[in-house]
Parts: structure tokens; sequence; C-alpha cells
């Protein structure tokens, strides 16, 4: 008998909150949300789990940044609230905590930076690429991940293994209506099995085009590297492995 345990990590929101979003470069609404790591057997819960983390994901990029739960006064409920409200009621000093990073945003959004040193215009175009290669690993590490599309066409192999079992049994007494459904389901399964495989050895290339790029097309607007700077900047990426680097092109990035 094979007996599934380990760990998992489960999301639970603590409410919203004011945070600095490295993508955006501004101030946003953040839903802060627990990290929980917990203990299962065949996936369920055996202990109520520990707390590892607090993320705050941006309302207007998605991206969860790591957050201090000791830095926020309080927490809001709802999104609704204005900005303003939530920085009033959750974190007042967040733009003088910020000052630094926010003031260096400007400066990018501004085009100040036009004249940064090839170094620093690597740092500020990979920066985001380092963000996200935290959410990619997270993704695919652990056990096998399948998508939407890898789980539907799983289930399709599923249903067409067992209908078909279940139609050779009731023909089982009739030899051509026995051969022509045994020969059916067994194409079937196999050509749904093909279409599962397709869609499971694509299941990284489609986290990346639907969680990965929009991030980075949001941030990349906002640093405006030329197509030469995008290029050696992911060759450097690959050489330091990381990892969406392989997974990206260059037209991608550029909304090609
Ligand atoms: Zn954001």
């Amino acid at each position: 008998m094979i007996i599934i345990y380990g760990t998992k990590i489960r999301k639970h929101s603590v409410g919203w909150v004011s945070e600095f979003c490295p993508i955006c470069g501004e101030i946003t609404k953040g839903n802060l949300t627990e990290l929980i790591v917990y203990d299962h057997v065949y996936f369920i819960p055996t202990t109520s789990g520990t707390v590892i983390e607090h993320r705050s994901y941006c309302d207007q990029c998605g991206f969860g940044t790591v957050s201090d739960r000791n830095s926020f006064i309080g927490t809001k409920n709802d999104r609704i609230y204005a900005l303003e409200d939530l920085i009033r009621e959750t974190c007042p000093d967040i733009r003088a905590k910020y000052a630094m990073p926010l003031k260096a945003e400007e400066n990018l959004k501004l085009g100040l930076t036009k004249t940064a040193s090839p170094a620093q215009r690597f740092e500020q175009i990979a920066h985001p690429f380092y963000l996200l290669e935290r959410d990619f690993r997270e993704f695919f590490s652990g056990e096998t991940k399948l998508d939407a599309y890898g789980n539907t066409a799983l289930s399709v192999v599923l249903l067409v293994g067992i209908l078909g079992s279940a139609l050779c049994f009731y023909f089982f007494n009739n030899a051509e209506l026995f051969f022509w459904t045994g020969t059916g389901t067994l194409l079937l399964t196999a050509l749904s099995f093909c279409v599962f495989l397709y869609f499971h050895a694509t299941t990284k290339r489609r986290f990346v085009a639907g969680a990965i790029v929009p991030i980075l097309h949001k941030r990349l607007r906002i640093v405006q590297p030329t197509r030469e700077e995008l290029e050696s900047c992911l060759e450097a990426l690959k050489s330091r492995r990381i990892q969406i680097a392989s997974h990206l092109t260059i037209d991608q990035l550029l909304g090609r």
C-alpha cells in the first residue's frame, strides 16, 4: 500500500493593507495573506499548520510581496477602501518607510536613469525576473503540477477507460461488439493519453505565459529596456540558472 503524505502550503487572507509593490513601483492596495505550511496524509491536513510568511498580493499586478505583519497597525476587510484610507488605517508612515525606493521609482518613471551605468541598467531590468523566479520555483516544486488543461485531459483518459471497460464487460458475450468496443476503447484511451501528455509537457509554458509574462510586461513598461538590453539580460540570467529565463522569448517580453 502506498501512503501519500508530506507537507503542503495553503494561503489564508488576513485583510487589506497598503504596501510597496516592487513591480508597480508604488504604494498599492495589498491583500495581506498568511502562508501556512501543514502536514497531510492523503492530502487531508493532520496539523493546523504553522505560518511561515506573510505576503501582500498587489491589487494592480497580483505580485505577492513578502510583508512584515507587525509593520501594520491594522487591516481592512475589503479592497473598496481608497488607497489613502488604507494607508492611514494600516500603515500611516509607509511613504517614509519606503522613501528611497519610491524616489528611485520616480526617477525611473521620469526617465532620469537613462544615464545609468550598464551594471545599474542590468539590475533594473533583471530585478523582476529574480522576483518572479520565486513564484515559478514554488509552483513547480514538490509533486507533479497539472493545470486545468492537464487535469481535464487526465479526467478524460480515466473516463474513457472506465466507460470503455464497462461497455466491454456489458458486451462480453457478443464477440463482435466486444472486439469493436475493446478496440475503440484502446484507441480512444491512447489518443486522450497523448493529449494529456501534450498538456502535461506544456504546463510550464502556459504557467509562464499566464502568471509570469503579464507581471513582467507591467514592470518592463516602466523600465523600458531596448531589445538588445533584454537579449543580454536574458542570456546573463540563463547563465545564472534563473529558470524562467529559459522559458521566455524576447518577442514574448516585447509583447509581439
Ligand atoms: Zn503591483
